[in-house]
């Protein structure tokens, strides 16, 4: 009996449970929600805190070896699990994800251009700013997600007053950018340094948090989608990655007199585990992003993804939720090619990720139709 063990108890976790559970491996999760996603489908699920020492011992007793699916997972705890197992990605790898200071200065060592920045940890690097970083987005250097702990600011007064209101924590400045479009790829790397890629993703973001994805031929002008591969790929290497790792990009409107000496495409920010905008994989292609994962960690062969069908997925927020009761999932399952994933959360609040619906199809055309009619049935917003 052999056991994979995840730290976080998520959805994709959950989703990394399943995919686990069904290549023949036992599960463990460590998290302590009791109701937490990938616990209540886990064969063991330790319910401790992520530093607490007897439940790290128990989940490197448990298990062959460890990843981890949200990114504010404790290094330190990673680090901990690698002198007994084998943790990918290592804790160096999460550490340099989870501080978007360090993360950047990977970036830019990758020579993978990102939005012109400042750090800022101190009153006198306020204040030394360029005036060129403004109108711009000040962001804690760690812990954020889905657009919290941002504040848009225009002017220094706002960029003083947001920093405060940060309680004057590490955070960087970017440079507000013009964008035309987000993409996002999503790389697998072997421990032998293999490397392979899903299809490049175009995303949709409202309000911060990743709202569609549509993988399809056309998506992305193709020249484009190569250079983002190409640099998800670096970025990777150069991090020594072993593990599935999510590299969100930016694409320019390249007309833009800002955009100007950046070219087109600007690396945003990485995941060190599979992304919310990898989940169409799950139906589209013939390896999804948490077999990916399953196989990077259990040291077994990576081949290419290949997609299969066209697909559209909407991400199913808290929002959508009637007060007493459950979204019209009848009218949406009668539509083809729907693929309705519920990560199994009790409390449908808004913002909070319940579940997604993925659209496959034959074609762009056939799954954006149906998508969009899912849409208006559900009380989404259409793309
Ligand atoms: P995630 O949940 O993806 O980790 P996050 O909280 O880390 O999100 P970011 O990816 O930094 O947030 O930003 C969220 C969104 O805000 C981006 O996808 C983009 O739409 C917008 N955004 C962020 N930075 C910039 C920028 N410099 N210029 C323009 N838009 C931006
Ligand atoms: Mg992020
Ligand atoms: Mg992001």
């Amino acid at each position: 009996e052999l056991t994979l063990g995840v730290m976080g108890g998520g959805q994709l976790g959950r989703m990394f449970v399943h995919a686990a559970q069904t290549m023949g491996y036992f599960t463990a999760v460590l998290d302590p929600d009791a109701l937490s996603p990938a616990g209540r489908v886990s064969h063991h699920h330790i319910q401790t805190g992520y530093t607490d020492p007897a439940g790290l011992q128990e989940l490197a007793e448990r298990c062959v070896a460890i990843t981890t699916e949200f990114e504010n997972v404790p290094a330190q705890a990673l680090a901990q699990l690698a002198a007994s197992r084998p943790v990918s990605p290592s804790a160096a790898a999460v550490g340099i994800a989870q501080d978007r200071a360090a993360e950047k200065a990977h970036f830019v060592r990758c020579g993978v251009p990102c939005a012109p920045y400042a750090v800022i940890e101190t009153q006198a690097q306020l204040d030394a700013v360029p005036d060129n970083l403004l109108p711009g987005i000040l962001k804690t250097a760690r812990m954020g997600y889905d657009g919290k702990g941002q504040a848009r600011v225009r002017t220094r007064a706002e960029l003083q007053e947001a920093w405060a209101s940060m309680q004057q924590v590490p955070c960087v400045l970017e440079k507000m950018l013009p964008l035309q479009l987000e993409c996002s790829v999503i790389v697998a790397r072997g421990a032998d340094g293999q490397c392979v890629h899903l299809p490049v993703q175009r995303n949709l973001h409202r309000d911060g948090i990743l709202a569609v994805t549509e993988v399809y031929e056309g998506n992305l002008p193709p020249a484009l989608a190569q250079r983002a591969q190409a640099a998800a790929k670096s970025i990777a290497e150069g991090l020594g990655y072993v593990g599935v790792l999510c590299v969100e990009f930016f694409v320019l409107d390249d007309s833009h007199p800002q955009a100007q000496g950046l070219g087109g495409l600007v690396v945003n920010e990485m995941a060190p585990r599979p992304h919310n905008s990898g989940h169409y994989s799950l139906d589209a292609c013939d390896i999804s992003q948490f077999e990916l994962q399953v196989r990077t960690l259990a040291q077994l062969p990576l081949t290419p993804p290949r997609q299969h069908s066209a697909a559209v997925m909407l991400n199913l927020l808290g929002d959508i939720w009637p007060a007493n009761g459950v979204p019209a999932w009848d009218q949406v399952l009668a539509l083809p090619g729907a693929h309705l994933h519920l990560y199994g959360k009790a409390n449908a609040s808004k913002g909070r990720k319940m579940g997604h619906l993925t659209f496959t199809g034959a074609s762009a055309a056939d799954v954006r139709a149906t998508a969009l009619q899912a849409a208006a049935i559900l009380g989404i917003e259409a793309f």
